[in-house]
């Protein structure tokens, strides 16, 4: 639904002898491309390829790009350059893989360009520039597959594509419409990252919330038991594995209060990443959203007061085409009585293909990033009065990076990457993927302050 301007370039020393095929990966975009990357290390990694720390060091470099923003596509086509002066032998995949004859035109040296989603064809392309070398000893992957994530977290694709036409995105045209995995495929898939030490699993799909409606929400056997591929359900069946269950992306549809008794239960996090993109309802018409945002106002107040721990995310995208300075007010007073925990926003800027493009009323860049930074300081001033309300309490915190000094974790309330942390003083030991309580001693804007409640982790 959103991306982000991660870049990650994966460079892990093979260490491996002489005539291994080795393959460097850049990785770029959001959580969604993050797992595709994952999914073909782990291909690459069971066929005995290994990956590269450097260019020099690779007999090939494969860039996974991103075209959700103009900004994603620019730093693509960047990184696509790099490795095409620094190593040579480039295949393209993800999603600017769609344009492939505009990348050939401008990029005439690259091997091969696949598409999202294209996995049997990043692979045939490999295969067809840098063959296997046969050894049957690296089939042994860990269970899990490999993940770009830290051991600890892990992120879980249950859905590809998006049936909804918001203006502003291209990514049904680009991954095309809503495809599900079938409920017991994603439970296999939970499970081994479980044994293989995974302690948090973070949903994802462009729509999560849709999950299963092609399918008919038909339900597929896991362990004996009939499991529908529906949100409500998946998400029942993944709180069993124990850990903590984390939902993202998901459209503001009805069927998302079946999640709040699943929260009560303890089942799944009370966390909800919902990008509500905008408050106006002129605004939400012209973007093809849903339009009621005084509705959502009154579930919102409904779901906390059913749970008040829920914790909500959300993005937003101003200074869209069209949209008055009454329209961003009538956002800003949505903001203070929504109360939202955690906010990203985006200034909008077309994007190629997409259909806003077309639409009369683009504001001036200054005024759309003025709107955002308006918007960003008064979510501030809500994000750290309701951080305030933790000092005192003791909650349990997952601990991402250890550190003699200060330890940094995240509670419930905080996803990887994209929100805030907790700074633990006085750690002792504390390694990556410890679950300790901790008493909170302070809080700012973004991250909690605090040191261990008790002896010991579990
Ligand atoms: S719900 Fe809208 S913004 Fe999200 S992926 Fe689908 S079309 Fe894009």
């Amino acid at each position: 639904m959103t991306s982000t301007d991660t870049v990650e370039k994966e460079a892990k020393p093979g260490g491996a002898a002489d005539g291994v095929p080795r393959i460097g990966l850049v990785s770029l975009g959001c959580p969604k491309a993050l797992v595709d990357s994952e999914r073909i290390v782990s291909r690459l990694r069971a066929e005995g390829y290994e990956l590269s720390a450097s260019y020099e060091d690779a007999d090939l470099v494969l860039v996974n790009t991103c075209g959700f923003l103009d900004s994603a596509r620019e730093e693509s086509l960047e990184a696509i350059a790099e490795a095409l002066a620094e190593n040579g032998r480039v295949v393209v995949t993800g999603c600017l893989g769609v344009e492939a004859e505009r990348l050939r035109a401008r990029f005439p040296n690259l091997l091969a360009v696949t598409g999202p989603q294209q996995f049997e064809a990043v692979m045939e392309a490999v295969h067809r520039v840098l063959p296997p070398r046969h050894d049957p000893r690296l089939d042994l992957l860990p269970p899990g597959g490999l993940r770009l994530t830290p051991r600890h977290y892990a992120y879980l694709k249950i859905a590809e594509g998006c049936d909804h036409r918001c203006r502003f995105c291209i990514i049904p045209r680009l991954r095309g419409p809503l495809r599900s995995r079938p409920a017991a495929h994603v439970l296999h898939e939970a499970e081994r990252l479980v044994e293989a030490g995974v302690r948090e699993l973070l949903v994802i799909a462009q729509d999560t919330g849709a999950y299963g409606h092609d399918l008919g929400h038909a339900a597929s056997r896991f362990r004996g038991e009939a499991i529908r591929a529906h949100i409500v359900g998946l998400a029942r069946a993944l709180g069993r594995f124990g850990v903590w269950v984390r939902l993202h992306y998901l459209y503001p549809y009805p069927h998302l209060d079946g999640l709040l008794p699943l929260m009560e239960e303890g089942a799944i996090l009370p966390y909800l990443d919902i990008p509500f993109q905008h408050a106006s309802p002129a605004v939400l018409r012209a973007m093809r959203r849903p339009a009621r945002q005084d509705r959502m106002l009154e579930r919102i107040h409904r779901w906390r007061e059913r749970c008040p721990e829920l914790v909500i995310r959300s993005t937003f995208l101003v200074g869209f085409p069209g949209e008055t300075e009454a329209d961003f007010d009538r956002l800003l007073d949505w903001l203070e009585e929504a109360e939202l925990d955690r906010v990203g926003c985006f200034a909008y800027e077309d994007v190629e293909g997409a259909a806003a493009n077309r639409l009369p009323g683009h504001l001036p860049r200054e005024v759309r990033e003025e709107r955002r930074r308006r918007l960003m300081e008064r979510q501030e001033a809500i994000s750290a009065r309701r951080l305030r309300r933790r000092v005192g309490d003791e909650m349990r915190v997952l601990i991402d990076e250890g550190g003699e000094d200060v330890a940094l974790g995240r509670t419930y309330a905080d996803a990887p990457e994209i929100d805030g942390r907790v700074h633990v003083a006085r750690p002792g030991g504390l390694r990556p993927g410890d679950l300790v309580w901790v008493r909170i001693t302070a809080a700012d804007a973004h991250d909690l302050y605090g040191e261990p409640a008790e002896e010991g982790t579990s």
